[in-house]
């Protein structure tokens, strides 16, 4: 198999690429670490990003973006992961928020919120998860109540419970799943745009092993929202959120990040390769082919959508396969260097990595709607006869 994507999509690669290293040092985890220097250095990189028309290359022209195609877009994305996302939170709302947008959005609704995403400058959170409706979703219990006018003309007030909620401490904006009249499970939901410095919001942080920032609870306490802020039909949220999650699960590009770290960690090891344990260099043979399928099924799902359709089970099929791999090569790069995998990130970045990278790797079948999940939503299409 050949993924050499073409001269083009070379050289936009070792542009992205010096620019990453001339904005970030070799030991840089990303935008959620204890310093606060990383979360200010990722945002800065947006708005340069912004300014070289990278930040949104493939979105249409119309819309402030560079109209370049889904391949030059994956580019980016592998860049990006691979390089530990200097674009920080930004990417969803490069990656999905903005795309629902463009899918679903008024033109008052684009005019007002894209720009700000092409230019790099806001962070948006997503509110789907909430106690007991993970992975059931549809049985979310948000509920938003008109005021007034019973059709929401007058505007909204929304209550309940998020959690889980990546970014909600920084972001500006949230996409809000809440229930509006009567409807059951998918029809009764639907989609808000609300701004997270509203009055009745509370961001409550969730301390886990994923550092600083990422994981919150956000209550909503009769927060109120304006007509405009509605995305989509009235009860047609569900269509919304499968094509965000779509966009998703094929916006993480973990597969890049393994495939630069089994690399650079296998040039360091180079000089000792016979000294591991046999079962290691099978192990890490195992994984790097892993890496390959991954990044084959994501590029299919990538096809799907350039070909105009939402890749929702392609896009399960992928997702199943790259966290897959993220767990496998955490494993196979933590058995190679084990207890160094804890030294001092300067001196050992690639070390420092390591350690990030198992991390995250815990959260990868769990984020995005669990693995579980993924092989049902695959399984069912098989037993429906369709392609996957
Ligand atoms: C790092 C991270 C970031 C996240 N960011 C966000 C975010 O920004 N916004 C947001 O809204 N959510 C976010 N989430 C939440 C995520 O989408 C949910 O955790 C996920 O959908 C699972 O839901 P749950 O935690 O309620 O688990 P549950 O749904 O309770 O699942 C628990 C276990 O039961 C299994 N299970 C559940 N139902 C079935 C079934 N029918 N058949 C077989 N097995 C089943 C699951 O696979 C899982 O193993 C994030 C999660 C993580 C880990």
């Amino acid at each position: 198999m050949d993924f050499d994507l073409g001269a083009e999509a070379t050289a936009l690669r070792a542009r992205l690429r010096a620019l990453v290293s001339a904005h970030f040092d070799e030991g840089f985890l990303g935008a959620f670490t204890d310093d606060p220097a990383d979360l200010a250095a990722t945002q800065a990189f947006c708005r340069l990003l912004a300014a070289e028309g990278l930040l949104t290359l493939a979105w249409p022209v119309d819309h402030g973006g560079g109209g370049g195609s889904l391949w030059d877009q994956t580019v980016v994305r592998e860049e990006m992961w691979a390089h530990h996302e200097p674009r920080g939170a930004q990417y969803m709302g490069l990656n999905w928020v903005g795309p629902a947008l463009m899918a679903y959005g008024t033109d008052e609704q684009k005019a007002r919120h894209l720009p700000p995403i092409a230019a790099g400058e806001v962070i948006w959170c997503q509110g789907f998860s909430e106690p007991e409706a993970g992975s059931d979703l549809a049985s979310l219990r948000t509920r938003a109540e008109p005021v007034g006018d019973p059709s929401g003309a007058d505007g909204w007030r929304i209550s309940g419970q998020k959690i889980w909620t990546s970014y909600a401490g920084m972001a500006q904006w949230c996409i809000l799943a809440a229930r509006v009249g009567g409807g059951e499970r998918h029809e009764g939901i639907t989609m808000f745009l609300v701004p997270m410095d509203s009055p009745g919001i509370e961001v409550r942080p969730i301390r886990s092993m994923l550092g600083p920032h990422h994981l919150n609870e956000v209550f909503f306490d009769d927060v109120p929202a304006g007509p405009e802020a509605v995305l989509g039909e009235l009860g047609g949220g569900w269509s919304v959120i499968k094509t965000a999650l779509a966009h998703e699960r094929v916006g993480i590009a973990r597969y890049a990040r393994c495939e630069r770290l089994l690399s650079a960690l296998g040039a360091e090891l180079a000089p000792h390769w016979d000294d591991l344990p046999a079962p290691l260099h099978a192990a890490w043979a195992r994984a790097l082919v892993q890496v390959r399928v991954a990044r084959l099924l994501a590029y299919r799902t990538v096809h799907a959508q350039e070909t105009g359709g939402v890749p929702d089970v392609i896009a399960s099929a992928a997702r199943i396969a790259v966290t897959q791999c993220d767990q496998s090569v955490a494993e196979v790069l933590f058995s190679a260097v084990e207890h160094r995998a804890l030294e001092a990130k300067a001196e050992a970045p690639v070390h420092g990595a390591v350690e990030d990278h198992w991390r995250y790797a815990q959260a990868a079948t769990v984020a995005s709607g669990t693995i579980e999940v993924q092989r049902m939503i695959v399984a069912k299409a098989l037993l429906r006869g369709e392609p996957v």
